[in-house]
């Protein structure tokens, strides 16, 4: 539906972009960097001037091709931080010049029995930024308004973009892990997404146990508060009520098991996860320990993740580089080199 939307006239018809042009390591640089037109906007999307998109482990799943591109020469990122700078005419609830997030989610269908029963993260026919539509890897995004978020007060530009993805998914995971109130938590990894569910569940009564091979990840660990802080083979100084599995690491899926207490519940955080070893049922399952996967979040969940954050003050810890640098950060993330969530300044607020 394109002309029935009033664009501002000082747009840019073309921008800078970084597309995943041929899926493979990241230290061989998988990203190209690529002029593209400005995204037209259809019917009820909103156009958003990049400020700040973090960097996913997804962005890097999908350029390394552990994730299949649904397209060739995608614009990857969904952890976009931005201002509106267009409104298709059938929009409500935005206005110029807000700051907003786009996020993973884009779009569901509303229709099928998950998207029915409060599940749409599980929608068939769901759509994701940066995988099915170009993502904020850009200088202008477009997303369906009814996907993206209203941000909280009280957080800058960084600190709010690795809210969208890390966060959010971290705060499903904690609530796939079942962790009973006042329970031992036990979290696998220390990235972006660990981090900040590391503070949701220590500001809801938990302790928490990390662990994780990077040294910087552990002091960062007891930083925030948690209880203890050890290798990622390690056993945990006491069992385990829940865990969340955030390391891609399928080796790690028989240790955690075994760090459960009885009736325990390991969350896997992951959209990709390399191959679990055989598990053994008395050791790692019997006595009522399950495990669960996670897949995407509901704009429930981003909604409730973001209230949260606007109410209980969280440390996002940041690495910050320069657009030019995308390709940089990607391979630094693959080589875990990354202390919290890397993120690409693209664009600076206000500027027409
Ligand atoms: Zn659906
Ligand atoms: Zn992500």
């Amino acid at each position: 539906m394109l002309g029935s939307v009033p664009v501002r006239q000082d747009l840019p018809d073309d921008m800078a972009a970084w597309v995943v042009h041929e899926p493979g390591p990241a230290a061989g640089h998988p990203l190209r960097r690529k002029t593209l037109p400005v995204p037209q906007l259809s019917l009820g999307e909103i156009l958003v001037r990049v400020l700040v998109c973090a960097v996913c482990r997804t962005d890097l799943h999908l350029a390394e091709g552990d994730l299949a591109p649904k397209s060739p020469d995608t614009v990857p990122g969904h952890e976009v931080v931005g201002e509106v700078v267009a409104v298709a005419d059938d929009v409500v609830g935005f206005e110029y010049g807000q700051r907003v997030g786009i996020a993973w989610l884009r779009w569901t269908c509303g229709r099928c029995h998950y998207c029915q029963r409060g599940a749409e993260n599980l929608c068939p026919a769901s759509r994701y930024t940066g995988w099915d539509a170009d993502g904020g890897y850009a200088e202008y995004a477009a997303v369906p308004a009814d996907y993206a978020y209203p941000l909280p007060t009280g957080y800058s530009d960084d600190e709010l973009a690795p809210l969208l993805c890390a966060g959010i998914i971290g705060y499903r995971a904690l609530r796939r892990a079942a962790l009973p109130p006042g329970g031992r938590l036990g979290v696998y990894g220390f990235g972006a997404s660990a981090h900040l569910a590391t503070q949701v569940a220590i500001a809801e009564g938990a302790t928490v146990h990390v662990l994780t091979r990077a040294g910087g990840a552990r002091e960062l660990a007891l930083s925030l508060g948690a209880a203890s802080a050890g290798q990622a083979y390690d056993s945990p100084p006491e069992p385990l009520d829940a865990a969340i599995l955030f390391a891609p690491v399928g080796d790690l899926v028989p240790v955690a098991l075994e760090a459960l207490d009885a009736g325990g519940t390991l969350a896997i955080a992951g959209i990709h996860l390399s191959d679990i070893p055989e598990l053994n049922y008395q050791r790692h399952l019997f006595r009522e320990r399950q495990v669960r996967s996670v897949t995407a979040n509901t704009r429930t969940d981003g909604r409730e993740f973001l209230d949260f954050v606007a109410t209980h003050h969280v440390h996002v810890t940041t690495t910050p580089y320069a657009f030019a640098a995308a390709d940089q950060a990607l391979a630094d993330l693959a080589a875990d080199r990354v202390a919290g969530a890397a993120l690409l300044r693209i664009g600076s607020a206000g500027h027409g």
